[in-house]
């Protein structure tokens, strides 16, 4: 199959798929979701997104009826129908089906899983970004369905020719609209401290452990536009684009003064990626 789509059981095309209309992810965004990167039809830190998805269930009272080793099967089987080298697997859980009412808590919830290529790319290209004011809200740890401020940047930084919208909330840098988002400054890497304003990105705890066992210091705390504006790189985190560094932001040219730091933390974290799914 070129993509492959399941909801509940059922698979077919992306496209050719339907949900019903009482899903609740469909009127309130009343779900989580997660996504990993896949080669070789193996799903790179498949285990850690499954834990962070229950983890998020949890906190909202969803209840998946497939346990974790369920899933971590079925998405590892769903995935070698999909022709590609490289794929992307998506998968939500709303809290399930009623009809439309705020406080309706349907018994189980509902399991949308979509799988497409797509490349990881090349990580060494720099990203154009812009700053905007974090207008979300104190639940940003929860990975929910619920992404309207994140969707509007997002199309705003693409408006604009840029890849990325980057959050500050008064002054302090949160993450970006899909990534996560640190700083190298004198040798060190300085990243927003894991609390409601920012995602725990798996990609993020990936590149501290990774930048700790080399024997560099990471902060984790609070940092400002200015840090950021300063800094001697700019990073980018997430699943689907590993490691990147920034060239600008809003047009102003960034970071550029550590690159051999940069390129040593991204040909570490690729090291481990094509290790991890090699066949
Ligand atoms: N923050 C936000 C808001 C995100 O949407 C994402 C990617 N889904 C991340 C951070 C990065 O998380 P991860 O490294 O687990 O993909």
């Amino acid at each position: 199959m070129k993509n492959l789509g399941y909801y509940n059981g059922k698979i077919g095309l992306i496209e050719e798929m339907s949900v019903p209309m009482t899903d609740r992810a469909f009127y309130f965004g009343d779900g989580v979701y997660d996504a990993v990167m896949c080669r070789n039809n193996i799903p790179y830190l498949l285990d850690e997104h499954i834990d962070r998805f229950y983890h998020n269930c949890n906190r909202l009272s969803i209840v998946v009826e497939l346990s974790k080793s369920e899933l971590f099967s079925t998405i590892c089987s769903l995935v070698r129908m999909v022709e590609g080298e490289e794929k992307f697997v998506y998968f939500h859980a709303s809290r399930g089906n009623a009809l439309r009412a705020h406080s309706a808590m349907p018994k189980n919830g509902s399991l949308c899983i979509m799988i497409t290529e797509q490349k990881m790319g090349d990580i060494r290209l720099k990203m154009n970004t812009i700053l905007v004011p974090d207008i979300r809200y104190e639940l940003c740890d929860i990975k929910t369905l619920n992404l309207l401020p994140s969707v509007l940047v997002a199309q705003r930084a693409s408006i604009d020719g840029a890849d990325e919208a980057i959050f500050q909330r008064n002054g302090i840098i949160t993450e970006g609209s899909h990534s996560n988002v640190s700083i190298i400054s004198n040798g060190k890497i300085i990243t927003a401290p894991s609390d409601c304003h920012i995602l725990p990105g798996v990609t993020r705890a990936h590149l501290i452990k990774e930048a700790r066992s080399i024997g560099i210091m990471v902060e984790e705390r609070p940092y400002t536009i200015e840090e950021l504006l300063e800094a001697d790189e700019v990073l980018i985190t997430s699943s689907s684009k590993m490691l990147r560094g920034v060239a600008t932001i809003d047009g102003e040219g960034v970071g550029g003064k550590n690159p051999e730091l940069l390129a040593r933390l991204q040909a570490i974290m690729m090291d481990n990626y094509l290790s991890y799914t090699s066949a």
